[in-house]
């Protein structure tokens, strides 16, 4: 069986997912909103490679999610505070980019 959230927290800062492995990922939502890999958030040519995003300076520091929806069983749809609807975070995408020192750590080793 995939991967799949058992449990989505939005945060006063971050969202909070916890995974059917009993893993736990914290993302800032501006981190999150940056990541966004809509075809419109990803209008620059992707010069920097996969998993880089350059910083877009447009999203504020407190953008939020408005609202979280489910798409099939695969994917986050988020609507955010700043109007923009089509961000879908696949779940692989989203333990790919965990923010948590765990992955971090795992990372940096690679
Ligand atoms: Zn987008
Ligand atoms: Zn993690």
């Amino acid at each position: 069986m995939s991967l799949q959230p058992t449990n989505i927290a939005v945060q006063e800062k971050v969202l909070e997912l916890a995974w059917s492995d009993g893993h736990r990922s914290v993302y800032g939502h501006k981190f999150l909103r940056e990541s966004c890999t809509c075809a419109l958030c990803q209008g620059e040519p992707l010069l920097f490679g996969k998993g880089y995003f350059p910083s877009r300076p447009q999203v504020s520091e407190d953008i939020k999610p408005v609202g979280i929806g489910q798409v099939g069983r695969y994917a986050l749809r988020i609507e955010w505070s700043d109007g923009h609807k089509a961000g879908i975070y696949t779940f692989n995408y989203l333990r790919e980019i965990c923010q948590c020192e765990e992955c971090k750590a795992r990372k940096s080793k690679q």
